[in-house]
């Protein structure tokens, strides 16, 4: 059997905060900054002209210290800022506005959960930095675009603890949500990028730059690990380097091979001030917090006697899990409400690979889908149709029923009608069933459904069917 060669990997995310406003500038913090005219949406601070002096965004403070918080990270209450200076066109100061020597947050800690059971992934830091511009390299010149300069991001930094992809995945998944759930990030307008540190047993530790998404990661981590693994079978050497994923050709490409760590010169910014977060700016910001998704989950599981698959899964987005509990207090039963939001309705907008808020579906829409089927007018065929009808049309159940045509449930004294008729109409299948071949009573129940156009409970039908060919 081939040895098991052990990967350590561990990341650092990137995150773009949900403010109005640059980190130290009033210019806008917004989704559309890359489709503005280049360099439109800046001013003399974040172009880093001479003389300027940033002001440090309060409410950066307040989301950041939230994301900390909610990653269970020791904080510290004082804080500054530093410069790390590296020559580089995409910072026009010649230094990029960071936290260093003293984070916000540390020795913080995430719980996922993977096919192996749980783990815990330690955060080692949390901190804040501006944004740098963006670049378009062409052929033969570079533009450089400053919209993004100054942007607030927090750069949230693992101990090495994935030692797989599937680790990766349902920690960044994790991540993504509890950003989202103490609203300082908004998946619809904002992006996050991760570097991810690979060392495999026998090698010198890579690093991949600048991964979009969760799934790139993944595929990335899958990727290199095959790449590095391979290396050492052929008694090869992995030596220190930086790569880049190239998510067109889903590879990662070499970038610079480096000796030891780039040695930046932090100094201490003297432009801002020295921060200290009062006791009670602190329980302010911690009785702000929301339900975590680790909390929410375990209620859900005590309160409503869910399993952990449906939890997490109703649990993915605030917002659902908000539908969720309005829907069983507005009469749905628990068993009813979970499975039409924990299952259909997350299948659903995973097809569209969208959000709920985004889908722009209405609360009432979907509770009264499920209470159609409640109330047994819709077989579970039907209600499914009439779920992914008002997602691609965005309009009421009622009025999707009266588009489509949706026939209502039918009873078994409906289903006894056609039923006859269909014996009668398939003597063959029906010998067939009588002389045991159970195939044949699948097409008679597909005969039924046809006959009565969908609106036969399928299982009704069978039960039907199997006491009339008794007989
Ligand atoms: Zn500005």
């Amino acid at each position: 059997m081939e040895k098991e060669i052990r990967v350590v990997m561990g990341l650092e995310t990137h995150v773009q905060l949900n403010t109005k406003t640059k980190l130290f500038c009033s210019c806008l913090n917004a989704s559309y900054l890359d489709e503005l005219p280049p360099n439109s949406a800046v001013c003399d601070v974040c172009l880093g002209m001479p003389g300027t002096k940033p002001v440090i965004n309060k409410k950066v403070i307040d989301l950041a210290l939230k994301i900390a918080l909610a990653l269970n990270c020791k904080i510290n209450q004082q804080f500054f800022f530093s410069r790390k200076t590296y020559f580089y066109p995409d910072l026009a100061k010649n230094y990029q506005i960071t936290q260093y020597e003293i984070p916000l947050g540390i020795n913080g800690k995430v719980k996922i959960r993977t096919s192996k059971g749980e783990k815990d992934i330690r955060i080692k830091r949390i901190h804040i930095e501006e944004d740098p511009a963006k670049l378009i390299h062409r052929n033969e010149y570079t533009l450089i675009d400053y919209n993004r300069s100054g942007c607030p991001l927090v750069e949230i930094v693992t101990e090495p603890d994935f030692n797989n992809a599937e680790e990766i995945r349902a920690y960044l998944t994790k991540l993504m949500q509890i950003v989202q759930y103490v609203d300082a990030f908004d998946s619809n307008k904002a992006t996050f990028k991760s570097d991810l540190n690979i060392s495999i047993e026998g090698g010198e530790r890579v690093e991949v730059k600048n991964i979009t998404g969760i799934k790139e990661v993944e595929i990335a981590a899958n990727y290199e690990i095959l790449r590095q693994k391979n290396i050492i079978l052929r008694n090869g050497k992995i030596e220190r380097e930086t790569r880049r994923w190239d998510e067109n050709r889903n590879i990662t490409v070499s970038m610079r091979k480096k000796e030891t760590e780039e040695d930046y010169g932090y100094i201490f910014d003297p432009d801002l001030p020295y921060i200290e977060l009062d006791a009670s700016y602190m329980e302010k910001i911690k009785s702000s917090l929301p339900e975590l998704p680790d909390e929410k989950i375990a209620r859900f599981m005590r309160e409503y006697g869910i399993n952990i698959k449906i939890a997490e899964s109703l649990v993915y987005e605030k917002e659902v899990a908000d539908l969720f509990e309005k829907a069983v207090k507005e009469g749905i039963e628990v068993k009813h409400a979970s499975t039409w939001i924990g299952v259909v309705l997350r299948k659903i907008l995973n097809y569209h690979n969208i959000s709920y808020v985004a889908s722009s579906i209405r609360d009432e829409w979907v509770i009264d889908v499920i209470k159609l089927y409640q109330e047994g007018r819709f077989n579970d065929l039907n209600t499914e149709m009439i779920m992914r009808k008002i997602f691609d049309d965005k309009m009421p159940p009622q009025e999707v029923i009266r588009k489509y045509g949706f026939k209502e449930k039918i009873d078994r004294e409906k289903i006894k009608e056609h039923a006859l008729q269909v014996i009668k109409k398939y003597e063959q299948a029906v010998q067939d069933y009588k002389t045991g071949k159970e195939k044949a009573l699948e097409f008679l129940v597909g005969m039924v459904l046809k006959e009565t156009k969908g609106s036969a409970d399928p299982k009704d039908a069978r039960e039907v069917l199997i006491e009339l060919l008794q007989k």
